[in-house]
């Protein structure tokens, strides 16, 4: 039995959101499908947050809808506070993702909001979640955990008390998000340690962005700590905002291509995963697409794991 890792496709929402044209919904529905097709299980598949914030969002409940339709995806979306997770709930999310952020500038320019009052937000969304006939998944991300833009260093010491008051609140996993991108592998490595000291198994994934090209070696250090389940965007989509240069999330063709070649199992055929690309540039033409491995092509020496 081969090990299993996780990969959770992000580019629908962290993706599309730094866009600048917005991609029609039946092409981006066929996109997730593409997707889905090749294997890949758990999809964050937009975001509940007003649509004059970001409009590429404004058909998310069209998206979730049609994404519970492909058999065995779990259907993720981020929200940012209560209403959205009670759109998300209406709309039959499976999943859904709140972001908090560790720096106290970020929190205020992401979500209005200081770190203390989103992680109240959190327990809000677990009281109102579990009070609920159906079982929704709440995951909180940690954002700017490894650094950021507007405060500069962020220290280890407020990345493990935010997470600690994140998993009392209720959240049933917490994720450590490099939002800017400007994380390190060594970062990584002290980071999990520290955060699993605190809360344990509830630490379960990395949301990491490739910003200074450090993606990949961030993703194995995690690995190496025995973090098992990673966010990725197709074709390396987005950026940020607060990031000039940024090249999105960690390309999900290449992380594919290195887990399963060191044999952790996906579950993701490369071949497929590489062909949505098509759907990719087909719903937004004018944005650039990154990825080492679809660049050059699969290799004659590559063997899937399973
Ligand atoms: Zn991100």
């Amino acid at each position: 039995m081969k090990e299993h890792v996780t990969v959770c496709e992000v580019g629908p929402r962290d993706g599309l959101q730094m866009a600048k044209s917005i991609m029609p919904t039946a092409v981006k529905a066929r996109w997730i499908a593409a997707i889905a097709a090749a294997g890949v299980k758990e999809i964050e598949v937009g975001s509940f947050v007003p649509p004059k914030l970001i409009p590429q969002m404004a058909d998310t409940e069209e998206i979730v809808r049609g994404a519970l339709a492909i058999p065995g995806l779990t259907v993720f979306a981020l929200v940012p506070n209560l209403k959205g997770a009670q759109r998300a709930y209406a709309a039959g999310a499976h999943g859904i993702e709140v972001p908090v952020s560790v720096s106290e500038g970020h929190s205020r320019a992401n979500t209005n909001k200081s770190t203390e009052e989103q992680v109240e937000e959190v327990g809000r969304i677990v009281a109102w979640l579990g009070a609920q006939d159906r079982k929704v998944r709440v995951e909180a991300g940690c954002a700017t955990s490894f650094g950021c833009s507007i405060e500069g260093d962020v220290p280890v010491s407020r990345v493990v008390r935010v997470a600690s008051a994140l998993a009392d609140a209720g959240a049933d996993a917490i994720v450590l998000a490099d939002t800017v991108g400007y994380g390190h592998p060594d970062q990584v490595h002290t980071l999990v340690r520290a955060v699993r000291g605190a809360i344990g198994e509830k630490l379960t994934k990395l949301h990491l962005h490739d910003t200074m090209g450090l993606g990949l070696a961030n993703a194995l250090a995690g690995l190496e700590e025995g973090i098992r389940s990673f966010d990725s965007a197709l074709a390396g989509l987005g950026g940020c905002p607060f990031a000039p240069g940024a090249s999105g999330n960690i390309v999900t063709e290449d992380l594919v291509f290195m887990l399963e070649s060191m044999g952790f199992d996906t579950g993701i055929d490369l071949d497929k995963l590489i062909a949505a690309r098509l759907l990719l540039h087909e719903g937004v033409p004018n944005e650039p697409l990154h990825g080492q491995v679809p660049k050059a092509g699969i290799p004659r020496t590559y063997r899937a794991a399973a």
